[in-house]
């Protein structure tokens, strides 16, 4: 029965990203009843997401692995907290409001002078940037949860989840929407004292408050907000005395049932450098991850972005830009920015040409992305080994250092995962992919001969 549930983990890690894993599945807890399985959720959004994604999943694993099962069911945690139970009912609501599975359409833009991009707009003392609306987010399957979560605790600071941790990587809206959290509720209730601040500005007001003997200010300062909002929380790495000041305001807030949103780029377990105890308290609230977007939702956002800077772009215009970039929503912005300067200095309208010459650099480098079997071949060739044994098990240095730098270039050069990778390298496990390219980053850094087989590689590769 043990075996059941981890076997079911397994095969969730392979499938799923570490960010859905981690948000979706780790947080599970497993219960065999007689003959129901009980799979238990912390909530209510959890447990609905579960229920309509992965249960038909959880079934036929059942049916294989414990033939008398009659029934999987998805549940709750019990808790009785009774503020606990508060939070479900908020969160239904949220659920309600934005229920999960479809995209949302994306809602008609503020309209903004600003150009496209950062809005490097003055911050006043609460650092919130008025730009940074939930109006002007768009949401999708990528972020649609964080965006729930975050309109629920702006509804309802410090009573819906606490803290919210946000994660995700780099430019895909993660300040963004804390910064929209701070803007809608100073505007339902302007008195709110509200903070906005990056980790390393807190870093640094530690270090003033150190200069200045003034930790009785500081801590009275940050002890008494409605609402902290924390950036970046990664900047804390080993700033031992920043965690501990923020060990006490955390707890202080939290206490007084103050709100606290933080967001990060990683999973809090997974911080690096950062202590146990504090680490432990992010994961108290819900933890959210906010993913890149698919390729819809990039057209919304492209669409939307556009319509800000009463930029026209069709449909077609947009569906093409969206198709050739795709990591992340800043990057999208810089297309259009590319686009929109284009057009201006060439005082055309914006079609599908001007894209194409606009973005021509972007395109092209695209245009040579390389295939796997291409850099299989080239390595294997530069190191004079045979294809079949880099792909083999053999673990003699001369064929797994090949192995290595080959997967760590197929992940740089081609828009593979770390699974398919591991399928396209002798069906290996995609953890043996993340480690070879931890491994060759370090040797990078490290090694300078083989830094240099890497370069040379890399130039080959890429024409
Ligand atoms: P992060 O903090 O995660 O690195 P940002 O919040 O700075 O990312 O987002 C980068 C840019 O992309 C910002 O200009 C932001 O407005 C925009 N952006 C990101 N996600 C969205 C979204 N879902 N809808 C609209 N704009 C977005
Ligand atoms: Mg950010």
């Amino acid at each position: 029965m043990e075996n059941f549930w981890s076997h079911c983990l397994e095969c969730f890690k392979k499938e799923l990203s570490a960010q859905q894993f981690n948000t979706w599945i780790k947080p599970l807890k497993f219960e065999l009843d007689q003959q129901h399985i009980k799979i238990l959720a912390p909530n209510k959004f959890v447990q609905q997401w579960v229920k309509d994604r992965f249960a038909h999943k959880i079934e036929m694993l059942a049916r294989e692995l414990l033939p008398d099962v009659a029934k999987v069911e998805f549940t709750i945690l019990a808790i009785n907290d009774s503020l606990l139970h508060k939070k479900e009912a908020v969160i239904s609501k949220a659920l309600a409001i934005n229920p999960p599975n479809n995209v949302t359409e994306p809602h008609v833009t503020e309209t903004s002078k600003n150009s496209v991009g950062h809005i490097q707009k003055e911050v006043k003392t609460s650092g919130l940037n008025s730009h940074f609306t939930f109006e002007s987010f768009v949401t999708g399957k990528a972020n649609q949860l964080a965006c729930a979560a975050a309109m629920q605790v702006s509804e309802n600071p410090g009573k819906a989840y606490n803290p919210l941790f946000i994660y995700g990587g780099v430019g895909l809206g993660k300040t963004h929407l804390i910064q929209a959290i701070g803007n809608h509720l100073k505007h339902i209730q302007p008195d709110a004292k509200i903070k906005y601040l990056h980790a390393e500005r807190y870093v640094s007001d530690v270090v003033k408050a150190y200069e200045n003997k003034s930790f009785d200010a500081f801590k009275k300062n940050y002890h008494s907000l409605d609402l902290l909002l924390i950036d970046d929380i990664q900047f804390f790495a080993k700033k031992n005395r920043t965690q501990e000041e923020f060990f006490y305001a955390f707890n202080a807030l939290i206490e007084n049932k103050k709100q606290i949103i933080i967001t990060c780029d990683s999973y809090p377990k997974e911080i690096g450098g950062v202590d146990e105890r504090l680490r432990t308290r992010f994961s108290w609230g819900l933890t959210v991850a906010i993913e890149p977007p698919e390729l819809e939702m990039r057209v919304a956002i492209l669409l939307k972005k556009a319509e800000g800077n009463k930029m026209k772009i069709s449909e077609e215009v947009a569906f093409f830009i969206a198709k050739q970039i795709r990591s992340n929503v800043r990057e999208l912005e810089g297309a259009l920015n590319r686009i929109l300067a284009m057009s201006n200095f060439t005082k055309s309208t914006i079609d599908i040409n001007l894209t194409k010459e606009a973005l021509k650099d972007l395109i092209a480098v695209r245009g040579r992305q390389v295939s796997v079997e291409n850099i299989q071949k080239t390595v294997a060739d530069y190191f004079k080994i045979k294809i079949s044994d880099m792909l083999s098990k053999k673990r003699s240095r001369n064929y797994s250092k090949p192995r290595q730098l080959a997967m760590a270039i197929t992940r740089e050069l081609t828009n593979l995962s770390f699974p398919e990778i591991g399928e396209a390298y002798g069906g290996r496990h995609h953890t043996t992919v993340m480690h070879a390219c931890e491994e060759i980053d370090q040797i990078r850094l490290n090694n300078p001969s083989t830094a240099q087989d890497l370069g040379i590689l890399m130039q080959v590769l890429r024409g």
